[in-house]
């Protein structure tokens, strides 16, 4: 079975109660006798974890979040968080870039009941990647999230605690970076591993003038599948977007048929493993049949079958997310051929990015 031992000091620790990691980073064993304080691993113009430390193959101690005062962030000056809590990548993308060998991530909410409960329920579940990111040099280095009373056996030698440097760096907005030394961490890991194919279907209808262009059309044809004795059948998710796939690929095939080609080519793909983290979609960008170049859109449909509250009263919408964000063009026809057509109310509620 599975072994994921993390010592410090000689005191070993349970997965899940005391840490968990997240799928996308391969099986990790080393030892260091010193670790770097990073802060909040933050790097930014106005303000810098970074300044007076090098994390060049280092194990890192930082603390999930960035800097507040009072309930203003210190980066932004308001309310809103900064890219830098956003979004963790931000964070561990600069880690890697810096050379960072292994990444400690201490949440300060660790023991909230609601936490240990998400927490304990993800580490009891397998972990599912693709094949080819075992090798894959866009991986983070190994990063796992700890405990307030972990990270403060990491930082025993320095006297201090994760508590109060936390608050110092909050109430200075100035970094606290620095080595810990006489420290010992291990960590060994040996996940058991199993091989599982999947596959994504590829519908082509060949264009005329734009033929070597190419418009993706995906659904998900996967679902959460069981949960304990629960069947999950997913007719909605995305059972209802891969029926419409289907519709829409007779629809264009007939119109080619009867005389009314279409100018780009078409691609009708039914991705598999979306609920285990895109790995179809991800497998496609990474083993393209045809050029992503000449790719100018993927229209992806998901859960046609749902209505939500806010839409009770006007049942006919749909949620636009993305039209404007890799594309110049893609929001403007989808708007105009919508008035011209579907007349679908389209709602933008989630297209924040
Ligand atoms: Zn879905």
């Amino acid at each position: 079975s599975d072994t994921v031992q993390i010592t410090i000091n000689g005191n070993s620790y349970s997965k899940g109660k005391d840490f968990y990691f997240y799928r996308g980073f391969n099986d990790t064993n080393f030892t260091a006798n010193s670790i770097v304080f990073a802060g909040y691993g933050i790097d930014d113009e106005k303000y810098s974890d970074f300044e007076n430390i090098n994390v060049k193959n280092k194990v890192v101690l930082i603390i999930k979040g960035e800097p507040k005062k009072k309930n203003k962030y210190r980066l932004t000056g308001n309310d809103e968080p900064s890219r830098w809590s956003k979004n963790w990548r931000n964070v561990l993308e600069t880690l890697k870039q810096k050379g960072a060998a292994a990444v400690f991530i201490v949440r300060m909410d660790y023991d909230l009941p609601e936490n240990q409960i998400r927490i304990s329920h993800y580490m009891s579940k397998p972990v599912t990647v693709l094949e080819s990111n075992q090798n894959s040099k866009s991986q983070f280095p190994p990063y796992f999230y700890i405990s307030p009373r972990m990270a403060n056996d990491l930082l025993f030698s320095s006297g201090k605690t994760i508590q109060e440097l936390q608050k110092s760096i909050d109430k200075k907005f100035k970094p606290q970076s620095f080595e810990i030394e006489n420290v010992s961490v291990s960590v060994k890991m040996n996940r058991k591993k199993e091989i599982k194919t999947a596959e994504n279907i590829l519908g082509y209808i060949e264009g005329t003038d734009k033929k070597d262009e190419v418009v993706i059309i995906t659904a998900h044809y996967d679902h959460i599948g069981k949960h304990d004795t629960v069947v999950y059948n997913g007719a909605d998710d995305d059972g209802s977007g891969t029926v419409a796939l289907l519709e829409i690929a007779a629809a264009f095939k007939r119109a080619k048929d009867e005389g009314y080609p279409i100018k780009r080519s078409i691609l009708i793909m039914p991705v598999s493993g979306e609920e285990k983290g895109l790995l179809g979609s991800q497998y496609y960008s990474e083993n393209p049949l045809f050029p992503l170049e000449n790719t100018v859109a993927d229209i992806n449909i998901d859960m046609i079958g749902r209505i939500d509250e806010a839409h009770k009263k006007d049942t006919n919408y749909v949620y636009v997310i993305g039209s404007d964000m890799l594309s110049s063009e893609l929001h403007k026809i989808n708007e105009q051929v919508n008035n011209q057509y579907t007349k679908l109310k389209l709602d933008y509620t989630y297209n924040s990015k």
